[in-house]
């Protein structure tokens, strides 16, 4: 049998790439003259271009993916055997990676026990969309089918995900959006909106939520979706005193509450879920990138059986979600999403998560003290964010063009790294790291050195 091959001459593929690729996010005016990178090969935390340059990948595939690293034959391997045997059925049908990959991740999510598989983070909020408009369709006559979404989260990519989307300059050129999704204010103590701090912001950005849902009228709101961290928002861990009073709101005026797990999931903030931190409980979960660490794409939307039973009622012929996705009978994604999870447990990499992100913060303290650019440092587990001011007083953000030069320095360095450019007045800009869940000390303490550089270079 032919093996799996590509070309490997350099030139051809950067050529191919240069005339024929749109990347995701890019400008691309820059690659008329210089060369769009490439990456060949990856091992553990580390990454090799096409240039045969080595990078520590501090970000996880850039976008907080691989939580168990690169280069896991056993993933491949499963994916490889389950696709030769039987590789796909439309969700109509079950598979065996399927139902067991449903059953070892509801075990981790007491009170959570139907998912719902389908192909990416946003595709997955979108499905728990539609099932919060059907449940207002069948049992409340049209009525509670808005969904609260919060300031400076981001819930996808596609224009109902984008009409929940809080982070305005992603949003900004694709209007109309869909109706029915209405925002609520952000909970970042660093940037209160009223000066009060701890606990008492906590449960202040709380209240914010309660006066949205009073001025809309409580029987139009059907759900509440936010990220248990905030992500690309600029890491915004809520203060003490957000969710006992967020979990309550939602009871008290019977909200469903669905939690956007894409990046939070699978260890990466030092729980198998980001909501464990809070002890609350949720109706949906969604989730995507940690679920097979980006072996294969596959994502799911979890609920309760208080929702799937809202579902079942075999006298009306319109009562089962009507939905589908296609891709959601692959078998690879759950063959690769068992053994991704398997791996978390046997190198107990959630715990690490946790360990590790403690040093991390200390390093970045300690960041913190040599340079006053950083204004706030914010974290939990292996996700980090380090924001930047013109002035600590002030809090002034930096501008915007620093932050990308800070990154872009690291990368010179060999360093991968994140951060958020925000063009909008008020936005933060924050330098992220989310490395694989097995980063070490000895990798930590490499990526926190390049930054000490690169900031001292750049501002
Ligand atoms: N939700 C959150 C919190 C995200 O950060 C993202 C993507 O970064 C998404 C949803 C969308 O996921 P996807 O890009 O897989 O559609």
């Amino acid at each position: 049998m032919d093996s799996y091959s590509l070309p490997n001459d350099p030139e051809q593929v950067i050529e191919a790439d240069r005339a024929h690729v749109w990347h995701h996010l890019v400008q691309h005016k820059p690659f008329e003259t210089i060369d769009p990178r490439i990456i060949v090969e990856g091992k553990g935390l580390r990454l090799w271009d096409i240039k045969g340059k080595e990078h520590i990948d501090a970000v996880a595939g850039g976008v907080w993916t691989v939580n168990v690293g690169y280069g896991r034959e056993r993933i491949g391997k499963a994916i490889a055997d389950q696709v030769t045997k039987m590789c796909f059925f439309g969700g109509t049908m079950g598979t065996i990676p399927a139902a067991t990959f449903a059953e070892m991740l509801t075990a981790k999510m007491p009170g959570l026990d139907r998912v719902y598989y389908a192909n990416s983070g946003s595709e997955a909020n979108e499905k728990a969309f539609k099932m919060v408009r059907q449940i207002s369709q069948k049992h409340y006559g049209g009525k509670k089918h808005k969904i609260l979404y919060r300031d400076r989260d981001y819930h996808g990519t596609t224009i109902a995900a984008l009409s929940a989307g809080g982070q305005d300059d992603r949003n900004a050129h694709y209007g109309p959006f869909a109706p029915g999704f209405v925002r609520v204010p952000h909970c970042l103590e660093y940037r209160s909106q009223d000066g009060s701090t701890g606990e008492a912001y906590g449960e202040k950005s709380a209240q914010m939520i309660e006066d949205v849902i009073l001025a809309e009228g409580p029987d139009t709101i059907g759900a509440l979706c936010l990220e248990p961290i905030t992500a690309g928002g600029g890491i915004i861990v809520p203060p003490e005193g957000y969710w006992p009073r967020v979990q309550e709101i939602c009871r008290k005026y019977d909200i469903l509450l669905h939690i956007d797990e894409v990046v939070c999931g699978f260890g990466r903030t030092g729980t198998w879920f980001g909501y464990q931190h809070f002890g609350i409980e949720p109706d949906f979960v969604t989730m995507a990138k940690g679920v097979a660490s980006g072996y294969a794409a596959i994502s799911c939307c979890v609920t309760s059986n208080r929702v799937f039973e809202m579902f079942k009622d075999d006298t009306d012929k319109m009562s089962y979600f009507r939905d589908i996705s296609t891709f959601g009978g692959c078998t690879g994604g759950p063959a690769a999403a068992i053994e991704n999870m398997k791996i978390i447990e046997e190198e107990d990499l959630v715990a690490n998560s946790a360990a590790m992100g403690d040093h991390l913060m200390g390093r970045l303290s300690e960041l913190m003290d040599k340079h006053a650019w950083i204004g706030d440092i914010r974290g939990k587990g292996l996700f980090a964010g380090a924001e930047l001011v013109r002035d600590r007083d002030t809090k002034e953000p930096i501008d915007e063009k620093y932050t990308a030069a800070i990154v872009a320095d690291c990368m010179a360095q060999g360093v991968i790294i994140g951060g958020t450019n925000r063009s909008v007045p008020g936005f933060n800009n924050t330098l992220l790291f989310a490395p694989a869940l097995i980063a070490t000390k000895d990798d930590l303490d490499q990526v926190v050195a390049a930054v000490d550089k690169a900031i001292g270079r750049v501002l």
